[in-house]
């Protein structure tokens, strides 16, 4: 019944059936692996991982971060988001979530349901790259500790000057208005307390912008979840008080 496929067609379906059975290529070092990292990327990637990953020190927002933002973590994220190596978000995204879910009885508690909630990238941006990395590793958060996810929560309406070359309080000017509440959900969100996800946690600035939108529409805000954290914290830092670690000292070091 079935008319004859063209050539072309059967050879990209035998090459895609094939793609299932020959082991996946390890972004970092291109060596064939069946899983996401070959074994010695995977060593340098948790090597990064970090023993306290919870800190406190950013006013009244819990930050849990996966890991230190150095070595084979940071080639990772670089290859996600720049090679566009999407299937990389499933492993940190999973990982996220285990420390979220190891994290979750240290944390502050809400009687409202949790929320997921990924730092949108502008339009602009989203339409270069193609994706927002923070969505997807959200989504395999999500899947992992079985949390609704809300990827269009946010918005980012204004474009803005990339962070890295500002300082703390710049940060903050460039992003004051640079979010708003999804219209559609500012209601399903109020009966939640969101988290926020995003790859890189630098001086806090990104995610203190989008929790004060979010608080704006009255909705309540945990915390921030990141794959890495930018700044030069130790772990010991994340157990001091929050005079040793406030934002003037991270912009010294940010
Ligand atoms: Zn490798």
């Amino acid at each position: 019944m079935h008319r004859l496929l063209p050539a072309a067609l059967i050879n990209q379906g035998q090459q895609q059936l094939l793609g299932l059975f020959l082991a996946n290529h390890c972004p970092l070092c291109q060596r064939s692996t069946p899983a996401a990292l070959c074994p010695s990327c995977c060593r340098q990637v948790r090597q990064c991982q970090s023993v306290a990953p919870c800190d406190r020190s950013q006013p009244g927002l819990s930050v849990v971060s996966w890991g230190r933002y150095e070595g084979g973590l940071r080639q990772l994220i670089g290859s996600l988001k720049y090679d566009g190596h999407k299937d990389i978000a499933q492993f940190l995204g999973t990982e996220l979530g285990q420390t979220w879910l190891d994290q979750r009885p240290a944390l502050p508690r809400s009687p409202r349901p949790t929320a997921i909630v990924p730092i949108p990238l502008h339009p602009t941006k989203l339409q270069q790259r193609g994706f927002n990395q923070a969505d997807l590793i959200a989504r395999w958060f999500c899947r992992l500790a079985q949390l609704p996810l809300y990827s269009q929560g946010l918005l980012r309406v204004q474009a803005t000057q990339a962070q890295h070359s500002l300082g703390y309080g710049d940060r903050q000017r460039n992003l004051a208005q640079a979010f708003a509440v999804a219209p559609g959900q500012v209601n399903q969100l109020r009966n939640t307390t969101v988290w926020l996800i995003d790859d890189i946690f630098t001086t806090g600035a990104t995610a203190q912008s989008a929790a004060q939108t979010l608080r704006r529409s009255g909705i309540s805000v945990g915390g921030v979840c990141t794959v890495a954290r930018a700044i030069a914290w130790s772990d010991a830092a994340s157990e001091t008080s929050p005079a040793e670690t406030g934002p003037a000292n991270i912009s010294a070091l940010g």
